[in-house]
C-alpha cells in the first residue's frame, strides 16, 4: 500500500512556469530561454568573499531565530534609507529568502477558513501559500486596459470579516506594474480598519526604473498593518542564497519569530554574512546590473511596440513584460508551440491566474542578443501561425 498524502499536497500542482522550464530542459534542440525570473549575472564578488570569509572564521553554527543583529540592523538601515520604510532592527526578521518570509506572513495573519485577497495576475505561490496556510485565496482581476493598475474599489468591495489579508506585490511578477500611491493608501487604510494585514511583496523594489523606489509602509499612515518582504535575490543577484526578510511592527515580528524557529530556525549563518556584505558593501555591482535591466526594458518596449500582433503594458519595474500575442488557443498550449516550433520559451499567461489568459510572460532577465533572437522567433511565429 502507498502513504497517502493529505488534500494539501493533493489540491498542490505545479506551477505552469515550471512545466515549461521542465519541458526546456528535455528540449534537445537551441532555446532562446526567457520563462527564467532570475538575474541572468554571478554575484558580486565581494559578496561571494565575505561568504568564504565567514565560513573560515567559524560563522558556522546557528544564529538567533531572527537573524545576526548587524544584518538586522542593515536590513532596517536600508529599508528607510532606500525605501522610506520606518523598519527598525527588532522589527525584522532575516529569512531564507522572500519565499519563507511570504509563507511566514500568511501563517501569522491567516486563520483558517479565512479569506486572502490577491490582486490578479497573481504571482502562482500567493494561492498555494495562502491554501497551505488553510486559507482560500480568492482573486481580484485587474485589467490590462489599465496596465494592470491597482483597482481599490474592486478590492475593498471583497473585502470583510472573512478577510485575512491582502498581498499587493508591487512591483509586480508577472505585470512589471508599480502600483501607484493613492489606491495602495485607500486599500491599507481599509484593511487598517478591518484589521487586515497588507502582505507588500517588495522583492523588486530595487528595479523601479521610472520613479523612486518607494516601500508601501514608508507613505501610508497605518504602516503598522503592513508586512513589508523583501530579498537580496533579485537586486543583488543571489537567487540561490536564499535570503530575505519580513519587516513590520516589533510586537508582530516576535510572534513571527517563534514560528519562524519551527519552520527553519534561521537562515544560513554564512548567508547572513554574505547579505551582510551585500548590503554594506560597494553598490557599483548592482547599480551596473540595475542599468543593464533598465537598458533591455528600453528594448523590450521597442521591439513590441514595433511588432505587428504582438502588445503589452510598459514594464514600469524588474524584469517581466507580460504579452498579449494575437494568437488563438489557451496560453499553455501557446507556449508549447512556440517552445517546439519556434524554439523561444516563455511562462504562459494563465498560471498567474484568471487575468493572465491568452498572455505570456517573458522576461528579459537574458543577454541583449537572446533577447533579440527572442521577439525574432516570437515575429516569425506571428507571421506563420
Ligand atoms: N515574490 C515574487 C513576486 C517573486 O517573483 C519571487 C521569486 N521569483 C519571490 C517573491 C521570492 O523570491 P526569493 O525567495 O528568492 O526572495
Amino acid at each position: 500500500m502507498t502513504l497517502s498524502q493529505t488534500t494539501r499536497v493533493k489540491n498542490s500542482t505545479p506551477s505552469s512556469i515550471r512545466v515549461m522550464f521542465d519541458l526546456a530542459e528535455q528540449a534537445d534542440h537551441d532555446l532562446v530561454r526567457l520563462e527564467v525570473g532570475q538575474p541572468d549575472f554571478q554575484t558580486p564578488a565581494h559578496i561571494i568573499d565575505a561568504a568564504t570569509a565567514a565560513a573560515k572564521n567559524g560563522h558556522t553554527g546557528y544564529t538567533a531565530n531572527a537573524g545576526i543583529p548587524e544584518l538586522r540592523a542593515a536590513v532596517a538601515e536600508m529599508l528607510q534609507s532606500s525605501y522610506g520604510v520606518p523598519a527598525t532592527p527588532d522589527g525584522v526578521t532575516i529569512t531564507v529568502g522572500g519565499m519563507e518570509a511570504l509563507h511566514l506572513a500568511m501563517l501569522a495573519t491567516v486563520e483558517p477558513g479565512q479569506e486572502v485577497l490577491l490582486p490578479s495576475p497573481v504571482w502562482p505561490n500567493y494561492p498555494m501559500q495562502a491554501t497551505l496556510a488553510g486559507g482560500t485565496p480568492v482573486e481580484i482581476p485587474l485589467s490590462a486596459e489599465t496596465g494592470y493598475a491597482l483597482d481599490a474599489d474592486a478590492v475593498i468591495e471583497r473585502m470583510g470579516p472573512e478577510t485575512a489579508a491582502v498581498v499587493l506585490c508591487t512591483p509586480s511578477n508577472p505585470t512589471g506594474r508599480v502600483f501607484d500611491e493613492k489606491p495602495v493608501r485607500a486599500v491599507v487604510e481599509a484593511a487598517a480598519a478591518h484589521d487586515v494585514a497588507v502582505i507588500a511583496d517588495e522583492v523588486y523594489l530595487g528595479l523601479t526604473y521610472d520613479r523612486a523606489p518607494r516601500g508601501i509602509a514608508g507613505y501610508v499612515d497605518e504602516h503598522e498593518h503592513v508586512l513589508t518582504i523583501g530579498s537580496v535575490s533579485k537586486t543583488h543577484a543571489m537567487t540561490g542564497w536564499r535570503l530575505g526578510w519580513i519587516a513590520g511592527d516589533p510586537a508582530f515580528i516576535d510572534g513571527v519569530n517563534t514560528i519562524h524557529e519551527s519552520t527553519t530556525s534561521c537562515a544560513p549563518s554564512i548567508v547572513q554574512h554574505a547579505a551582510l556584505a551585500a548590503l554594506t558593501g560597494p553598490q557599483e555591482p548592482v547599480v551596473e546590473m540595475y542599468e543593464t535591466f533598465k537598458g533591455r526594458r528600453e528594448l523590450v518596449v521597442d521591439r513590441i511596440a514595433e511588432i505587428d500582433g504582438l502588445s503589452a503594458p510598459d514594464p514600469q519595474a524588474a524584469f517581466y513584460a507580460f504579452i498579449e500575442p494575437e494568437l488563438s488557443g489557451s496560453s499553455l498550449s501557446i507556449a508549447k508551440r512556440l517552445l517546439s516550433e519556434f524554439g523561444v520559451v516563455l511562462a504562459p499567461g494563465d498560471g498567474f491566474g484568471t487575468a493572465g489568459k491568452g498572455r505570456l510572460r517573458l522576461s528579459f532577465a537574458n543577454s541583449t542578443a537572446q533577447i533579440e533572437e527572442g521577439f525574432d522567433r516570437i515575429e516569425t511565429a506571428l507571421r506563420s501561425w
